[in-house]
């Protein structure tokens, strides 16, 4: 019953907070009573910014901080559009000096409400540092600034007495107007904030109201002593925030991205609709009404704000959402996972080179590539040129080695992206050479996958190689074929493979060539062989966190499937005993039978035969098997098992949903092939979420 009560309250909070910061840029009550209009404004909406930075705090939080640099990105972005907005009024308002200008774009912001911009971004970045120390550490260093804060702030009056103190707050305000910045003010909220989601109890309303009472009181307080310089902080304040919060997340289920939308529209540009009111009253002769009675003037504006949040989100680009129908979902801490625990199987001369052909196997190559080259790996490969252009474009730098055949024809793009060529074999090399301009490459030695590559016993075509003058090249390879099969004659094929190709390499270095960095081991070898002397390996399937074949080794090393994939139930009917459905009737029911439609087929890269060889999906936390014929867009399930199942409801096709888990690598073998196969044919047409 409980549950069905919640409502995204946090997201709809953050409307009243945005029509809160209104109120204080507009006076609603000023006109009326100045008793109220304080207690409005300087009392009561002294919550809507903390209240932001609280749900700032919140959300990082949750993530881990994880999606911190996203954020703030995403916010300096908005702040300077926002400089942008308001650049007419501010040189309609005569301007500043260049000083001037990096004091307002770094502390104060650069008109009236943009100084929040500033201080979040410093202030998340202070709180992401204090939340390594530990929550009683973090909040201590938060607690004391805001403090400091309060002095520069509210209890002015107190401190302006005392010289020293009077003397050090004079300074600051030479970098930043006030103390509610990004340095005494928004640390403690987002700290708050994000321990929002530890809290255990819930706060009553009548706490709640008990906390806004007393910050009433030191309101009205400190306005009879006349201590306030500013009126943003107060003693009470934190208190309050922290019964509106935990009062307001006992409240919250899901989220309102369109009160999220409106919020930041009417946040930005409700100074903008004052300035219209004011000029559009004195062009109709409605100035009595629209400006100096407060009541009416703040009308006005909240009016003319909405009206123009509301149009400028609609005229927002209109996408599906990712998981509207059927989506892979990313998960990048275990991609992390899995490349630290391989590369802590290495020689620690050896680095991992990350395989993220095949759209990174299905994984997204640039997302992948960029996750990895951030936890600190410096080598990729790709089967292309296109796809380590892609890579490029995406700012991937270090080595890019593309591992398939590139015509000698593109070679000015290899230069122009600085892309790293296999040579497949001494017709290669020499088509390469013959182009006439320098390029880099690794040398594909064939040590009995009879694949790519010089053969390793012909040590004349490898001179032939060196000598040729265009070739730079930076490094020697092989490819194991059987390293992850098991078996005797499996072993001793792959150690045949290890022989030649370090003969080939010692041979190298005998005659004077450089092999440069030399690598073998794909997935399997870094599973299977003990560390080899190389400067790489390169991982493709595992570092996705599952075997090729089976998931004994890859579960047994402790590594991590990255990719789930989910889609909708589009919807549910019900079979009476004997019917049948689908595609030739393949299905039919032995009993009363519910049937969930989901909105992914084979189209979607998921194998056909997958239905008809006890494919399963879960869905509510219990496994359902796959129905009849699979369709191109949809897919049957029989969900009799699974009561309660409505449409909109999203079954796992890989992946974990409650107790139970479908592995690639079940999925795969149903079908009689391997996940590398599965995995990369997961189509375009699916969305992708970062899980
Ligand atoms: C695809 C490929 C790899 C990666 O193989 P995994 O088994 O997925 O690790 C490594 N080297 C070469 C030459 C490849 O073609």
């Amino acid at each position: 019953m409980r549950a069905q009560a919640l409502r995204p309250a946090l997201d709809r909070f953050r409307l009243a907070a945005a029509v809160l910061v209104m109120c204080i840029h507009t006076g609603p009550l000023s006109g009326l009573s100045p008793g109220w209009d304080f207690w409005l404004t300087r009392v009561l909406a002294r919550t809507a910014v903390p209240f932001f930075l609280m749900v700032t705090g919140h959300f990082l939080a949750q993530s881990g901080w994880k999606n911190t640099e996203r954020f703030l990105k995403k916010t300096a972005f908005t702040y300077l559009a926002a400089v942008a907005l308001y650049l007419p009024l501010n040189l309609y308002n005569g301007g500043y000096g260049p000083l001037e200008w990096a004091k307002k774009l770094l502390a104060d912001g650069t008109l009236y409400h943009l100084w929040y911009f500033p201080a979040v971004l410093l202030g998340v970045v202070i709180a992401r540092g204090l939340s390594r120390l530990g929550a009683p550490a973090a909040f201590a260093i938060a607690g004391g600034l805001y403090l400091i804060g309060l002095g520069g702030d509210s209890y002015w009056g107190l401190v302006s007495k005392l010289p020293g103190p009077a003397a050090f707050y004079e300074a600051a305000f030479t970098l930043s107007s006030y103390t509610r910045n990004g340095l005494f003010f928004a640390p403690l909220f987002l700290l708050l904030g994000a321990a929002g989601h530890r809290w255990s109890k819930r706060a009553s309303l009548a706490g709640a109201a008990l906390s806004l009472a007393a910050m009433t009181g030191e309101g009205f307080l400190l306005r009879g002593l006349g201590w306030q310089r500013h009126d943003s902080m107060y003693l009470t304040l934190p208190l309050c925030m922290a019964f509106l919060f935990s009062l307001l997340l006992g409240l919250n289920g899901g989220e309102d991205r369109r009160a999220r939308r409106l919020s930041l529209w009417v946040y930005l540009l409700h100074p903008w609709m004052i300035v219209l009111v004011r000029g559009g009253a004195k062009v109709v002769k409605q100035s009595e009404l629209l400006v100096d009675h407060s009541l009416g003037h703040f009308s006005a504006v909240l009016v003319l704000t909405f009206a123009a949040a509301l149009a400028l989100d609609a005229l927002r680009p209109l996408r599906p959402a990712p998981t509207a129908r059927a989506w892979k979902e990313i998960d990048l801490d275990a991609l992390r996972h899995n490349a630290k625990v391989l590369q802590a199987r290495l020689d620690p001369g050896c680095e991992l080179m990350a395989v993220v052909k095949a759209d990174g196997y299905g994984h997204g190559a640039v997302r992948v590539a960029r996750c990895l080259q951030k936890s600190g790996i410096r080598a990729f490969a790709v089967a292309c040129a296109a796809e380590g252009i892609a890579l490029r474009r995406a700012g991937v730098r270090g080595l890019i080695l593309i591992l398939g055949y590139t015509p000698p024809e593109e070679i000015p793009l290899l230069r122009r992206w600085r892309l790293t060529q296999a040579v497949a074999d001494e017709a290669h090399g020499a088509a390469l050479d013959a182009a006439g301009r320098p390029i880099r490459v690794h040398l594909a030695i064939d040590t009995g996958m009879r694949r790519l590559g010089v053969p390793a016993e012909d040590t004349a075509a490898l001179a032939r190689l060196y000598g040729m003058k265009n070739l730079k090249t930076g490094g020697v390879f092989s490819h194991l074929c059987v390293s992850d099969e098991p078996g005797q004659s499996a072993k001793e094929h792959t150690q045949g493979q290890l022989t030649r190709f370090y003969r080939a390499v010692d041979w190298l270095r005998d005659q004077g060539y450089d092999p440069g960095d030399v690598h073998i081991q794909a997935s399997g070898g870094i599973l299977h062989l003990p560390p080899q002397p190389c400067a790489y390996a390169r991982a493709g399937i595992a570092l996705y966190g599952v075997g090729s074949g089976g998931a004994a080794d890859a579960v047994e090393a402790g590594l991590r499937p990255v990719l789930s994939l989910r889609a909708r139930v589009a919807c549910v009917r019900r079979l009476r005993p004997g019917e049948a459905a689908g595609y030739g009737l393949a299905f039919r029911a032995e009993r009363d039978t519910l049937l969930a439609v989901l909105s992914i087929g084979y189209a979607d890269g998921l194998p056909r035969a997958l239905a008809q060889n006890g494919g399963r999906v879960l869905l509510h936390g219990r496994s359902c098997p796959m129905a009849g014929r699979m369709c191109m867009d949809q897919l049957l399930v029989d969900v009799t098992g699974a009561p309660g199942v409505r449409a909109g409801d999203t079954a796992t096709l890989i992946g974990q949903d409650g107790a139970l888990t479908i592995r690639a690598e079940e999925a795969a073998r149903r079908c009689g092939t391997i996940t590398n196969e599965l995995l990369s044919r997961l189509g375009g047409r699916l969305g992708q979420t970062i899980g």
